[in-house]
Order: C-alpha cells, then sequence, then structure tokens
C-alpha cells in the first residue's frame, strides 16, 4: 500500500489509533453491507416486506489506515 502524509488528523479505521497531522497513512477501499428492498422507498409497500424482496447492496468507502495497519 501506497502511504502518504495526512494534512489532517485522522483515525485508524482498524485499530482506531489518532494518525496526527504530518503522519504517513495508507487508504483502503472497505465495502460496507447494507439491505435494502427491491422497491424504492416511495414504492415500498405497507405490509411487512418478504425475505426474498431484501437484497444486500455494498457502499464502497475510502478510509483511513494507519502504518501499522497498512
Ligand atoms: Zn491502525
Amino acid at each position: 500500500m501506497k502511504l502518504k502524509k495526512t494534512r489532517k488528523n485522522r483515525t485508524c479505521s482498524v485499530c482506531s489509533a489518532p494518525i496526527p497531522k504530518g503522519a504517513l497513512y495508507g487508504s483502503k477501499t472497505i465495502s460496507i453491507p447494507m439491505k435494502s428492498t427491491i422497491w424504492t422507498i416511495d414504492n415500498r409497500p405497507k405490509e411487512e416486506i418478504p425475505d426474498w424482496a431484501w437484497e444486500t447492496t455494498y457502499f464502497k468507502k475510502v478510509s483511513a489506515v494507519c502504518e501499522a495497519c497498512k
């Protein structure tokens, strides 16, 4: 992983250690699973949503990791 110097205080997303301004850090793309239905909020039926209508979508998020966790 390529390390960059941070220009602001960050927190490591793995060990939660603070990454102070000027320290080296890496960035990792993580996928966060989210449950959503096949309908949009407006079209969602009022009844209870059946299991088959749920699907898992992944949101990609770039998070900072410290030098030790890179
Ligand atoms: Zn860390």
